[in-house]
């Protein structure tokens, strides 16, 4: 029944990946290519119109009829605009099919439709995509045919990055050159490229397509805005790596088929805490690849849903009371021969290089914790971080009990002199294996932990790109290497200059480094104690992006320069009124179109059960009339919130855009929302189930 296939044999089938452009193009251009690629040249014309035919020969043998510069704007999703490939040469009724270099390497689409934060007027629409030759093109299939797609990065007509992409690849770069520079300091005189390595780690909700469609909330806004949870919630802790339901499996089987095609290195799959939600998690790989795949990820996983009448909420909280999703960004530092910066090694406290890596990792975390925060805030976010179920919106560092040690080692007698070791772990049985300890726990509720090898970043939403973490961490930490850097180059004793710069990094950070339970009150207060910033919200977390330390920062390694700066907060300002706008206007829609309606006809129907009652007998109807009583006071206080709630954004809408109507939606359109969740909350639980308009929580999350 069941066709049987080679992963190796599938991996990368939609790629015009290395192997296909070794078979395909000439030596010289392959060459050519590869050293754009590796040392950032640019591509010359020639060269780029014997790769776009090649691409295309490849393309149209996939059954691609059109192609796309695939892109990443700062609406949060990609955007792509599709050409045919046909051309009509001599007007002769006949076509050619044909893709030049130049429509390879540059595409123009209208700049003046995506959001830009007031760097282009409408006017201004010019704007333009460049190829990323060192993301591979793809073809993809689906209900439009055949597309190849050219991951592209998206810029102004003078030259400001309109996008996610751009300040990435300017990130990486930074990043690069700064940690050649500490490698050469440690004489390896080989490694000839460092690049940041990330696997981001999916989060993910599956329910129904039918019951999602009676779902007008989960349609507009991809998150429930009214529901109360069912008896059973997630208390049981039962679905976590639970068995996959035959459903699911079918789906994630799917999923990994079609990723893998795409040269996705899907690997891990599994059930998350809360019922219905599930995570996947991909191989890690160079940061921009990982970045484009995620977005890739985040397509299938909804495209293959659909196939399986199953509907994929990527939403950050799509149920209140459940666990919501997250993306753990893990992220390290690797040459192109293979070394990893971040790996420890057995005996950390001799390994003078890692020290130094790990003690500008603690600075850059410590003095930039405002850009980290900000750049995993997004609206859905907001009802994550700090709500006991992800980290808090406090950045802390987790380093475990090893490093931790070598930290206080350093702190305190100024050398590290010996690295605790992992133990044996007895299991206590005789016939399963005793298992080697890590020299360090796991602690979930860290916002950026060491896990090994790596850092992970907890922090990001679930249907966020996870471009921007990147261009943080890529950059926050390229400036240390530099600082760290002049000063080393510039000493007269290396290791003397070496072992004080280390000490008074751990020392003058060490306040960043917190290993308990960041879940707790206690933190909270310690962490205001040791000065570190607590920002609770998105809107608060936007104006990080324009202090005179950012600008300063961004502006230093050419990631973003002060007008995208501004640009990008002006963005975030309104896609969090507009996002916040929606979702209000959604609740009044379903509230007075659906709701109301609903509660009206079940009172009408208990008064009328009730009369009917009193007129056969003269029994007790004291629980009826009870009823009626506790509902008409709630469809009241629902009716005064509905129009509270309109009122609310009438002046929200006749605001201003900017900071000022984002707050204001934040601290009275919210609040208005959930004024008249509440009254309806509870209506669900008393009003009849078969009169109540839509699927519950329950028929969601239970019934997948
Ligand atoms: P953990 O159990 O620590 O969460 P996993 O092996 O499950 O680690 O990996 C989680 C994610 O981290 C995967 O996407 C994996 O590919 C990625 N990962 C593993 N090692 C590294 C590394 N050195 N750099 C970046 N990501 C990595
Ligand atoms: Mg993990």
């Amino acid at each position: 029944m069941s066709e049987k296939f080679n992963v190796s044999e599938i991996f990368g089938e939609y790629v015009f990946n290395d192997t296909a452009m070794k078979e395909r193009l000439p030596k010289k251009a392959y060459q050519k290519l590869h050293q754009v690629m590796e040392e950032g040249t640019e591509l010359d014309l020639a060269t780029a119109d014997i790769i776009a035919h090649e691409m295309k020969e490849w393309a149209i043998e996939q059954g691609a009829t059109h192609y796309t510069h695939w892109f990443q704007p700062l609406t949060g999703v990609t955007a792509e605009k599709h050409d045919s490939f046909i051309t009509a040469p001599d007007n002769q009724g006949q076509v050619l099919m044909s893709f030049s270099g130049k429509e390879l390497i540059k595409g123009e689409p209208d700049a003046s439709s995506f959001p830009s934060g007031g760097l282009r007027a409408t006017c201004e629409a010019r704007g333009y995509t460049a190829w990323d030759c060192t993301s591979y093109a793809f073809v993809r299939h689906d209900a439009a045919g055949a597309t190849l797609c050219i991951p592209t990065a998206f810029c102004s007509y003078t030259g400001e990055a309109l996008d996610q992409k751009t300040p990435l690849l300017r990130s990486m770069q930074a990043i690069n050159e700064q940690a050649l520079r500490l490698l050469r300091l440690f004489g390896n005189t080989t490694s000839k490229k460092v690049t940041p390595s990330v696997g981001p780690e999916q989060e993910y909700f599956l329910v129904d397509k039918e019951k999602y469609l009676k779902r007008k909330d989960l349609i507009y806004t991809g998150r429930t805005l009214f529901g109360s949870m069912p008896a059973k919630g997630q208390e049981m802790d039962d679905h976590y790596f639970g068995a996959i339901r035959p459903r699911i499996a079918a789906f994630m089987k799917d999923v990994n088929e079609e990723l893998w095609k795409l040269g996705v290195p899907a690997k891990t799959q599994h059930n998350e805490v809360a019922p219905a939600q599930h995570e996947l998690a991909p191989i890690y790989e160079t940061c921009n690849l990982a970045v484009d795949h995620n977005h890739m990820v985040m397509e299938i996983l909804k495209k293959t849903a659909n196939k399986h009448g199953l509907e994929c909420l990527l939403h950050e909280k799509p149920f209140a009371g459940v666990n919501g999703s997250g993306k753990h960004n893990n992220w390290s530092i690797t040459t192109d021969d293979g070394i990893n910066l971040l790996d420890p090694g057995d005996t950390p406290h001799e390994n003078l290089q890692f020290l130094l890596v790990l003690t500008c990792i603690l600075k850059a975390v410590d003095r930039h914790a405002d850009l980290l925060r900000e750049s995993a805030s997004d609206v859905g976010n907001d009802h994550r971080l700090g709500a006991n179920e992800a980290p808090p919106a406090i950045i802390s560092i987790f380093l475990g009990n090893q490093l931790d040690d070598v930290i206080n080692q350093l702190t305190s007698t100024g050398t590290a002199t010996h690295s605790l070791e992992g133990e044996v772990l007895h299991t206590g049985v005789d016939t399963l294996p005793d298992l080697l300890k890590d020299a360090t726990d796991r602690n979930r509720t860290s916002p950026f932990a060491f896990t090994g090898n790596k850092f992970e970043f907890r922090m990001v939403g679930s249907q966020d790109s996870i471009s921007q973490p990147n261009v943080v961490l890529n950059t926050i930490v390229a400036e240390a290497f530099q600082e760290a850097c002049d000063e080393l180059e510039a000493a007269d004793n290396f290791e003397s200059c070496l072992h004080n710069l280390i000490k008074r990094q751990a020392t003058e950070h060490q306040r960043i480094i917190f290993n308990g339970d960041g879940y707790s009150e206690a933190w909270i207060k310690e962490a205001e104690r040791r000065g570190l910033p607590n920002i609770p919200s998105m809107v608060d977390a936007i104006g990080s992006l324009t202090t005179p330390k950012a600008i300063d920062l961004f502006g230093k390694f050419n990631v973003f320069t002060e007008p995208e700066l501004r640009s990008r907060a002006e963005v975030l300002y309104e896609n969090y009124a507009k996002s916040i706008n929606i979702e209000a206007r959604a609740m009044i829609n379903i509230a007075s179109k659906t709701l109301i309606p609903s509660v009206i006809k079940y009172i009408t129907s208990l008064a009328e059960s009730i009369n009917a009652v009193k007129a056969a007998c003269d029994c007790d109807i004291s629980v009826q009339t009870e009823l009626l009583t506790e509902c008409s006071a709630l469809l009241s206080e629902a009716k005064v919130a509905l129009s509270k709630l309109e009122e609310a954004t009438d002046k929200g809408l006749a605001m201003e855009e900017g900071k000022a109507q984002a707050e204001y939606y934040r601290d009275t359109v919210k609040a208005a929302m959930a004024d008249l969740r509440a009254p309806i909350d509870k209506l669900e639980i008393i009003v009849d189930k078969k009169m109540w308009p839509f699927p519950s929580y329950g028929d969601l999350i239970y019934e997948v």
